[in-house]
């Protein structure tokens, strides 16, 4: 079995002008595409070939894991986002967050400040601990939360690939940028 790329939940142009069609094109066409393809020719004619994507993350280690736990990573991140997204959060997770943040700008202040502090590349996730409660953590290189017992909600890449074309070398610009296009439904449909 290989994998097969994910289509993108919306044309390469819906997050302009917070992110732009080039970036979005190169980040999916080249490095989302580039895992998957990577990840296909190593498991094949391994013990890997038949095991779905989340078995594969949770089992391997070296490059499979790096590739595979990537392109998880990456679709998780595409669904994060959405154009013209609701600004603030709503229900049950806006409850949450309010709770465990004190609010939306401290929360948004926290996550950012944990993104752009990431040291080289990575990831910043807003997850669900298994006693229900929010938390945000980052993740270097390709680490996942998919292998913790944590439930993860929303996701910034924060790789260069992900703003340089955008934003050069600015990652807090691109972070800021990042809060008008994040798919708060998604994010609370992830809640247990
Ligand atoms: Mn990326």
């Amino acid at each position: 079995m290989s994998f097969v790329l994910k289509p993108l939940p919306y044309p390469m142009d819906a997050l302009m002008p917070y992110i732009d069609a080039r970036t979005v094109e190169f980040h999916y066409t080249k490095h989302h595409q580039g895992y998957v393809n990577k990840l296909n020719e190593l498991i094949k004619e391994s013990n890997f070939e038949d095991k779905s994507l989340e078995q594969i993350i949770k089992e391997s280690t070296g490059p499979i894991f790096n590739n595979a736990a990537q392109v998880w990573n990456h679709s998780f991140y595409w669904d994060s986002l959405a154009p013209a997204a609701k600004k603030e959060p709503g229900g049950k997770i806006k409850q949450l967050i309010d709770n465990e943040f004190n609010g939306f700008e401290a929360f948004k202040e926290k996550f950012s400040n944990m993104a752009v502090t990431l040291f080289g590349s990575g990831w910043c996730w807003l997850v669900q601990q298994a006693d229900g409660k929010l938390q945000i953590i980052q993740t270097n290189n390709a680490e996942t939360p998919l292998t913790t017992d944590m439930n993860p909600l929303l996701t910034c890449d924060v790789w260069e690939h992900a703003y340089y074309l955008d934003y050069q070398n600015r990652r807090p610009d691109y972070v800021k940028a990042f809060w008008n296009v994040v798919n708060w439904e998604a994010v609370e449909s992830r809640l247990k």
